[in-house]
């Protein structure tokens, strides 16, 4: 059973992706933008392509002859899976799951119309005009963000009429790709958000991970931590949508589902139908099997009977605070490193800039989550990318 990947995208997620399939036994193509990225250094072959030229991802479709496609990132000319796959070539999840969560529009319009779970009121705006009517619709204060767009770029919220002109700039510079347009979304004002690892299976039953808390700062991920204590409701509640969003857009694999929890209930935010960031923590053992090994399991047709929490974790990411052109040198290890019940992962991207996510620190036991939150960003603030 080996079977042939190509992987698109060469990120941190992909990497461990690319390391749960070698346990496995696959043969691996990695692909990104630029060369050495993370999941390349530890698959079989590399492809530097654009992933929105799709003349590009077809030659290199017909070069390597795939089983398998999975998707790591959302920048990918996913129009082109539709053929793919009636070629018979399997897309993770689906092609229908990879196109639809491209940009923001289609699986919004899935969620809250087609299959009806709860969802913050929205809007599309392609001019200032338009945005200016969408607030008028949803009210303020409004979130606004760029249809395509990554690392919350592109993001801002509008409290007043003021606002409304910035946000509508600010987007429009931060989109990526070829959509200029945004949409417009009334602001949650949530308790918690969570993400909910959901796995869809070729045979199985439809699992659930435990659920991961989070806290975002500049629309990136800053610490997560499992198992996010909630009401037994609410859970019940975002497990039926998941459940529901991620049967309509078919396939195996591992989604990371996202919520926004509030008093009435759960509110569907996006969802990403790969391993999730904020699932990093699952590498700290927290569970039976990480959400790599799970999507790898899930895209092999390798049935998984039961999800279980093994022991409480956190993650808290390294970031780059400079532009750097050579290979970043990573300090303070040897401190963190002494830290009982506690590890760091180095994704070994070959170049830095502010923000960019270098590492990863867990912590893991019996502890309360909060307290392993604070010990995996002391052993964050430990380590210092050079
Ligand atoms: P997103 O890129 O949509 O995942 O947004 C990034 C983060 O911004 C989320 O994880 C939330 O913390 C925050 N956010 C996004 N949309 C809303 C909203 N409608 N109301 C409140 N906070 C939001």
């Amino acid at each position: 059973m080996r079977k042939k990947i190509l992987l698109l995208g060469s990120g941190e997620l992909g990497k461990e992706f690319v390391i749960a399939c070698q346990r496995l036994g696959q043969y691996i193509i990695a692909v990104d933008s630029y060369e050495g990225a993370p999941a390349m250094q530890v698959a079989h072959e590399f492809e530097v392509i654009n992933m929105l030229d799709g003349d590009a991802l077809d030659r290199i479709v017909a070069k390597h002859q795939p089983d398998i496609i999975v998707p790591e990132i959302e920048a990918i000319r996913t129009e082109r899976f539709y053929d793919y796959e009636s070629k018979g070539i399997q897309v993770v999840p689906s092609a229908k799951a990879a196109n639809f969560t491209m940009n923001r529009k289609a699986i919004r319009d899935l969620a809250a119309k087609e299959v009806g779970v709860r969802t913050a009121n929205y809007r599309y705006a392609t001019t200032l005009e338009e945005l200016q009517n969408g607030v008028d619709a949803v009210g303020m204060p409004c979130v606004v963000k760029p249809l395509m767009s990554s690392s919350g770029k592109g993001q801002s919220v509008i409290k007043s009429t003021e606002d409304i002109e910035k946000a509508w700039k600010y987007a429009i510079e931060g989109s990526r790709g070829d959509l200029l347009e945004v949409i417009v979304e009334g602001f949650v004002d949530f308790d918690y958000e969570i993400t909910l690892l959901t796995l869809t299976q070729k045979d199985g039953e439809t699992l659930f991970c435990p659920p991961i808390g989070h806290r975002q700062e500049r629309g990136d991920y800053q610490e997560s931590w499992q198992p996010m204590p909630m009401k037994a409701e609410h859970l019940e509640e975002a497990k039926k949508m998941a459940a529901d969003v991620t049967k309509a857009l078919g396939g195996a694999g591992i989604w990371g589902v996202e919520f926004f929890i509030t008093q009435e209930g759960a509110y569907f935010s996006e969802l990403s139908p790969r391993p999730h960031d904020t699932g990093m923590v699952t590498l700290g053992n927290t569970q039976n099997l990480s959400e790599f090994e799970l999507h790898a399991r899930a895209i092999l047709g390798i049935p998984v009977n039961e999800i279980v929490l093994e022991r409480n974790g956190a993650s808290a990411v390294v970031l780059a605070m400079n532009e750097g052109e050579s290979t970043p040198i990573f300090r303070g290890l040897d401190k963190a490193a002494i830290i009982p019940q506690t590890d760091f992962k180095l994704f070994g991207k070959p170049t830095t800039r502010p923000y960019r996510r270098m590492a990863v620190a867990l912590a893991f036991g019996n502890e309360e989550v909060s307290d392993l939150v604070e010990k995996a960003k002391s052993v964050a603030s430990l380590i210092e990318v050079e």
